[in-house]
């Protein structure tokens, strides 16, 4: 079975290595001349699945995804740069000190898995003081979604520096296309109503307090231990009114600026070293779009990942794998039906009805 993918970043990717592994023959086409020149090309970032208060197909999604994640981490190795450190969720505000206590009870994780801590233990886990409450994932942690690219494609045919022109030429030489450019997306396809929102990270050299810093911290903004470079990140920013990658002095400091509101004693003396931006697609419920595409036969999508395409690639690869293999599939239906594009099409479809 050979599949066409179009984009080589995390979507694309991550949906080439589980169609390998299942015995098809994936071919990634880029557009760059390299690999995970978009939105998945950061150093690092964190894996966490998007909270909600209560159970529903979307927290299904990201249930599945979480552990699936950690089961092809462990595969890949430490080529990836894997830290599972820990992430503790602070309850920095009114909305969190309702959402995350419901998250707990209602998502229904041993555990082992996911709880709520009180500030004490917050500040044992974290290895400085924290003033928070907070939900803590123990499994979370950091992984580079550039190096992930690259090691999901090893032993995939990648062809740089190509753009299909158009779905057509690709199904008449492919027994299936998936389209996972991101944004671009929508050159392909009718009806994905896709957003953009520019984002940076900065990467900040510790010192002594900060490098007592063991698991991610997140309060909105987040910050990451520093591991064997002594290099923090400090992430990111949302303009939704950007979508350009150029890099901007203000967000270094709106980065450092968040964290200091919830840990002062951890910015000053840490110095800038590095910056990445990038432009995040986003969909109008804030979940990916995932599955086939109804009316084009053959024609699977993946795009809209958000702030959590390390976790929902992967997880919509497998999807995708199941219905192009013709498999089992790995997730419930209602899920797959909040994943599917008919979604928004049908919604509008229905309005346009109405009229
Ligand atoms: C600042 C920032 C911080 C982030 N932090 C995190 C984090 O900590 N954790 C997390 O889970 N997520 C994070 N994200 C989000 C995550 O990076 C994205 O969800 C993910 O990278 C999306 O992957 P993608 O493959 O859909 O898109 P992209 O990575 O943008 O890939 C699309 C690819 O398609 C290519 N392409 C475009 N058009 C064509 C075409 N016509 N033909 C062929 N190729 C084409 C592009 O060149 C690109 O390589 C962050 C994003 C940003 C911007």
């Amino acid at each position: 079975m050979k599949v066409a993918v179009i984009g080589g970043g995390l979507a694309g990717c991550a949906a080439a290595y589980i169609l390998k592994k299942a015995g098809a023959e994936p071919v990634v086409f880029e557009s760059s001349s390299t690999l995970a020149s978009g939105a998945s090309g950061n150093e690092l970032g964190m894996y966490n699945p998007r909270f909600s208060a209560q159970r529903t197909p979307q927290s299904d999604f990201f249930s599945a995804a979480f552990s699936k994640a950690l089961r092809v981490f462990r595969e890949l190795g430490d080529s990836i740069d894997w830290h599972a450190c820990g992430a503790l969720h602070l309850v920095v505000d009114e909305k969190k000190a309702q959402r995350y206590p419901q998250t707990v009870e209602n998502w229904g994780w041993e555990r082992e898995h996911m709880r709520m801590v009180d500030a004490r233990e917050a500040s044992e886990i974290a290895g400085v003081p924290l003033d928070y409450e907070a939900l803590y994932l123990p499994e979370a942690g950091v992984v580079s979604p550039r190096k992930l690219c690259g090691r999901y494609v090893e032993g995939v045919e990648v062809r740089l520096d190509k753009r299909p022109e158009s779905l057509e030429v690709l199904r008449d030489n492919f027994d299936a296309v998936i389209v996972a450019c991101g944004y671009n997306a929508g050159t392909y396809l009718d009806g994905l109503a896709l957003g953009q929102v520019r984002g940076q990270v900065t990467q900040v050299r510790g010192h002594d307090l900060s490098s007592a810093v063991r698991c991610n911290l997140c309060y909105g903004g987040y910050f990451t231990p520093a591991f064997e470079d002594g290099v923090h990140v400090v992430g990111a920013t949302f303009q939704r009114w950007l979508n350009h990658s150029d890099i901007l002095e203000e967000d270094d400091r709106d980065n450092l600026n968040k964290l200091a509101a919830v840990v002062p004693g951890l910015v000053s003396g840490l110095e800038i070293v590095g910056q990445r931006a990038s432009v995040r697609t986003t969909t109008k419920d804030h979940f990916p779009v995932v599955g086939r595409v109804d009316g084009l036969e053959n024609v699977y999508v993946s795009c809209g990942h958000g702030s959590h395409g390390i976790l929902s690639s992967l997880m919509g690869a497998q999807l995708l794998c199941d219905m192009i293999c013709d498999a089992p599939r790995s997730l419930p239906r209602p899920t797959i039906e909040a994943l599917s594009l008919s979604r928004f099409t049908q919604r509008e479809q229905t309005s346009i009805n109405r009229l």
